[in-house]
């Protein structure tokens, strides 16, 4: 890919800054640079309110196909956005699963049906989503999954638990990987159910992190109920769909990510600078690498993207996980450094974190989310370099 933009480009880059601009102030000033990394609980109702803004003006589902409400631009268009988006201190999208992660799956994989009834609550900002894949024995053996999901008349019944979802206490709906044929080899007898999350059946007990916050839960369902409709493919093709999700997770968005990165880096220069770390050379040559493997980030992003596979995972989009979980966990270890003693002390009682100390404590988990790095390398070792297979 071509890494300029276009003048045509540049004009969106105006727009979409200009609008950013124009927003992010007054009632939303609140929010801005909020809910990010390890900050995801703050001011969920005031982000909600923004998501739902951001609908309104047609900034959810940018890249979506113009047939299901999306607006078709440009990738480049749609990195423009991203890259404004966190240069102006967006805060984090309590929408972000719905519209990168549940809405490319029934875009993909979905019936004319569910297309209806799902993408529009996805593009207003209305119907938050969560995403119910792991269990306590189903992590990164995720076909272990064993919530079971019996077909009775005309709707599913659903019984099991998930643990680590993120955003379940404010979810309305999941998308949750249910076992519905225990005779099937374990691959086989699963399904992708939308089950609503506001029902008799279903528990959600958070669950406190690091940083003291609890981002995630464990969500218990005890016969809670969704229509026969709601499966994503047919019953018993829940782990090719669950599959084509996870490879929609690396999209356009991993920019905005980096741009996010570069505020947090900057933010560590800015220590360094203060502090008079910036002048040892350990630390410049520290600082220096982090830079440099941002860019190979974004240049890799931009091979990965402009190659787009679907719902395939390319293999230079295997290298793009294990490589940004790696840097934001050295990131934050290196801020840490810098800030020295300082980094050891807190904010305020009881327990109030400044931001770095914050992301620090959050990078912990990106090597371990979205497929931990021993699994990245694994899948790297089996499907890009052809080794014999992990044994069993
Ligand atoms: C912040 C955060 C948010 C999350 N959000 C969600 C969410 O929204 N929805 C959801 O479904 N899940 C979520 N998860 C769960 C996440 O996907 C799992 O934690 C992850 O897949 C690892 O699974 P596990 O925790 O069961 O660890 P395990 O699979 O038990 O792994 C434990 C350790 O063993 C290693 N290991 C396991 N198998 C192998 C192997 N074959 N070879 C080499 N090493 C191996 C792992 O790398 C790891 O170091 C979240 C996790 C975190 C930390």
């Amino acid at each position: 890919m071509d890494a300029r933009f276009s003048e045509a480009d540049e004009a969106f880059r105006r727009e979409i800054a200009g609008w950013l601009e124009e927003n992010l102030s007054g009632e939303f000033e609140a929010v801005r640079g909020r809910g990010g990394p390890g900050d995801e609980h703050a001011l969920f109702e005031e982000r909600h309110a923004w998501e739902r803004r951001l609908g309104e003006a047609g900034w959810i589902g940018i890249g979506w196909p113009q047939e299901v409400g999306g607006r078709d631009l440009s990738l480049s268009q749609q990195v423009i956005f991203y890259e404004e988006y966190a240069r102006a201190g967006g805060p984090g999208r309590v929408g972000h699963i719905g519209e990168g992660l549940l809405a490319p799956t029934i875009i993909h994989y979905g019936t004319r049906q569910q297309k209806e009834r799902f993408l529009p609550g996805v593009r207003s900002g209305d119907e938050i989503w969560c995403q119910g894949y792991s269990e306590p024995n189903a992590g990164s053996d995720l076909a272990n999954v064993q919530t079971r999901a019996e077909r009775v008349g005309d709707e599913w019944r659903i019984s099991g638990q998930k643990v680590w979802t993120s955003g379940a206490a404010t979810a309305d709906w999941c998308f949750a990987l249910c076992r519905t044929d225990p005779s099937a080899p374990k691959h086989k007898g699963l399904s992708y159910l939308l089950v609503p999350m506001r029902q008799d059946g279903v528990e959600i007990r958070p669950i406190v992190q690091l940083t003291g916050d609890s981002e995630f839960s464990e969500v218990f369902f005890d016969d809670a109920r969704t229509p026969a409709e709601n499966v994503v493919g047919a019953p018993g093709d829940g782990w090719k769909v669950a599959m084509g999700t996870l490879a929609f997770e690396r999209g356009a968005s991993t920019l905005g990510q980096q741009m996010l990165f570069q505020n947090e880096l900057d933010a560590v220069i800015a220590a360094a600078k203060r502090n008079g770390r910036a002048g040892d050379p350990v630390y410049r040559q520290r600082i220096a690498q982090a830079w440099i493997g941002l860019r190979i980030q974004r240049y890799n992003a931009l091979r990965t993207l402009s190659q787009s596979a679907g719902a395939e995972l390319s293999r230079e989009a295997m290298i793009t996980k294990i490589h940004w979980a790696t840097w934001h966990r050295d990131l934050g270890k290196l801020a840490m450094d810098v800030l020295g003693l300082e980094g050891e002390v807190l904010d305020g009682a009881p327990y109030r974190l400044g931001a770095l100390q914050r992301m620090y404590l959050f990078t912990r988990s990106d090597t371990i989310y979205g497929g931990s790095n021993q699994i990245q390398r694994n899948i790297i070792a089996e499907r890009a370099l052809g080794l014999p297979r992990e044994p069993r």
